[in-house]
């Protein structure tokens, strides 16, 4: 029976049952040899999906926080200063962070629904002295991709090192760590891998570790990276105990991604996020995010004169489709879609059926079923296949 309740928040996102399997296997021992293989194996699959040849993956129990908190207390030392690009609340946690550590921190900081351009991130650059700048590929708060390519190439050749915060990207649009030069990728599992939450995944450069080994103290234990290394290079290994069964879950996501193969994957993101927006423009729906930085991961919708917000999603619920609230100074002017993982067609007209009937039950007249008819067109155009 499928799950009467639909997901659609930029994390948790839906758990395909497939996943949902390997969570539910037997616990094992984590040097069991059968789990072994799994870890190490989706360790280098994480190494492919962030198209990676000299990556070392890092996954450990926690979220995408720690796995932020593991970047900075590694490879910024208290001394050093650090610039963080931020487009929204995720950006900003990274100059908490920083604070958190007695780490200096300079911030360039977008306005909402806008991003940093390159040539802003390369005045700073030049004005400053920074040993690692923090960016954010989609904040989750506003819906804005940030154009981190251009931002790596604005950092080439330069001794500051890249940290990006993919949580709510990664497997879900591309980001190419040996290209881009990126020195630390963080991500999540409960966004675009369609995994329970519960695991913190950090990718380091060669660079990073060697910056990481030639301090000599870092002010961590379990989130010192060169604890975790020796388990990571060989999971018989022990420094702690590793959660067996998300383990296993990410490694079934992972195989997943590839199965579907990683670009297809993002061609099918981005088809989601243009059957969601027209199926939303059909309802007359605007978009909070410029349209020039729109993530393929979710959408922040600005609620219709006379809308509220609690009302709203209640009714949603009712529905059985849960949506997001916004976040900091837009909350309840607008409502967040999380449209990312493992999801299709059925999921995206399932939401856009269910937001057209609460627009009606807050007073507005909507057509039936015209948004659903338009994302189903959508979708269909090309030759992708769908989950
Ligand atoms: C969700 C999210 C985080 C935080 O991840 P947690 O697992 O909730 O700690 C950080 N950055 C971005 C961009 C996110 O979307």
């Amino acid at each position: 029976m499928p799950d009467p309740i639909l997901t659609m928040i930029p994390g948790p996102t839906p758990v395909d049952e497939r996943i949902l399997a390997a969570l539910a296997r037997p616990t094992v021992s984590h040097l069991a040899p059968a789990f072994v293989e799994s870890f190490g194996a989706c360790l280098a699959n994480l190494r492919e999906i962030a198209i990676s040849e000299i990556a070392q993956p890092f996954v450990v129990a926690g979220s995408g926080t720690l796995a932020m908190e593991m970047a900075l207390v590694n490879l910024v030392a208290s001394d050093e200063a650090l610039l963080v690009v931020s487009q929204g609340y995720f950006g900003d946690r990274w100059g908490e962070l920083a604070d958190a550590f007695g780490i200096r921190c300079d911030r360039l900081q977008a306005e909402w629904g806008q991003t940093i351009s390159p040539q802003q991130l390369q005045q700073r650059l030049d004005a400053g002295s920074y040993a690692a700048v923090a960016m954010t590929h989609v904040d989750t708060s506003t819906g804005a991709a940030a154009p981190v390519a251009d931002y790596c190439e604005m950092l080439r050749d330069r001794s500051q090192m890249a940290l990006l915060d993919g949580v709510c990207a990664t497997a879900g649009m591309e980001e190419r760590f040996d290209d881009w030069g990126l020195d630390a990728l963080i991500t999540g599992a409960q966004k675009a891998f369609g995994t329970p939450p519960g695991l913190a995944i950090l990718l380091a450069s060669p660079r990073a570790l060697a910056k990481r080994e030639s301090r000599a103290t870092v002010p961590a234990y379990s989130a010192d990276l060169m604890r975790w290394l020796p388990v990571m290079r060989d999971p018989t290994r022990y420094f702690s105990t590793p959660p067996v069964n998300e383990l296993l879950a990410l490694h079934r996501s992972t195989q997943m991604v590839l199965e579907e193969g990683i670009a297809p994957r993002f061609e099918r993101h981005a088809r989601i996020a243009a059957a969601v927006r027209g199926g939303l423009e059909v309802l007359g729906l605007e978009l909070f995010t410029d349209a020039d930085c729109r993530a393929d991961t979710l959408s922040v919708v600005r609620y219709p004169d006379g809308v509220d917000d609690a009302a709203f999603r209640t009714s949603m619920a009712g529905r059985g489709v849960i949506v997001a609230a916004a976040l900091g100074s837009i909350a309840g002017e607008a409502f967040r879609i999380g449209h990312m993982g493992n999801i299709g067609v059925d999921e995206v007209c399932r939401t856009l059926d269910a937001i057209e009937a609460s627009l009606v039950d807050q007073g507005l007249e909507r057509p039936a079923g015209r948004a659903a008819k338009a994302a189903r067109e959508i979708m269909s155009r090309g030759d992708r296949s769908q989950i």
